[in-house]
């Protein structure tokens, strides 16, 4: 599974204490996630009945696949569902989509940063631009929705970057749980392995 497009919440403080299960709890309750058919790390969701009042497709007539198939199969590289991951320390999720920004102090692009950032970042390390030296927080910067960052994520598989976007009601649940308001953005490419 190696293009995986997906639209991804988490919350703007990233290194809160906000529980997976609180987490699932409220998702549970608005009926964005339905039945969870596998129960490892990272957490997985079938839509819920209240799933496309809360992820709004904006094109007119979304092909997208919500159940399991005839044999109940669940192929998770096709069907749209709820994945949501707890990680142990703050990771970044980049894409092969995602937009390198540009220095916040010379604007001469960040080279490197995204190689950084996928290999070797740890938590709240600052980048020194190569040309001005300036050290910039990477997770301040102006990304364009391409770039995930924090210990909490829930992702939409299969869903295309501006695809769909967080309704409101959602958006403002998700705030209310108390670590802070929330953000999103699409990526394409390979998820994170746990444990990696
Ligand atoms: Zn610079």
């Amino acid at each position: 599974m190696h293009d995986i497009p997906r639209l991804i919440l988490f919350p703007a403080t990233p290194a809160g204490s906000l529980s997976a299960s609180v987490l699932t709890g409220l998702l549970q309750e608005i009926g964005l996630v339905g039945a969870c058919f596998d129960a490892g790390s990272p957490a997985r969701f079938l839509a819920g009945e209240a799933f496309l009042n809360h992820i709004v497709f904006l094109g007119c007539s979304p092909a997208i696949e919500l159940a399991a198939d005839a044999g109940g199969r669940i192929d998770v590289s096709r069907v749209t569902h709820v994945v949501v991951r707890e990680c142990p320390d703050v990771i970044v999720q980049t894409g092969d989509n995602t937009r390198l920004p540009g220095c916040p102090h010379c604007s001469e692009p960040l080279h490197g940063l995204t190689e950084w950032l996928a290999q070797s970042w740890v938590y709240p390390a600052l980048w020194p631009c190569r040309n001005c030296d300036s050290e910039v927080d990477p997770l301040t910067l102006g990304w364009r929705r391409t770039l995930a960052f924090g210990r909490l994520f829930v992702e939409i598989w299969q869903v295309y970057p501006h695809e769909a976007v967080p309704g409101n009601i959602l958006l403002e649940r998700l705030t209310a749980l108390g670590a802070g308001p929330w953000r999103h953005a699409w990526l394409r490419g390979p998820a994170p392995v746990p444990g990696q």
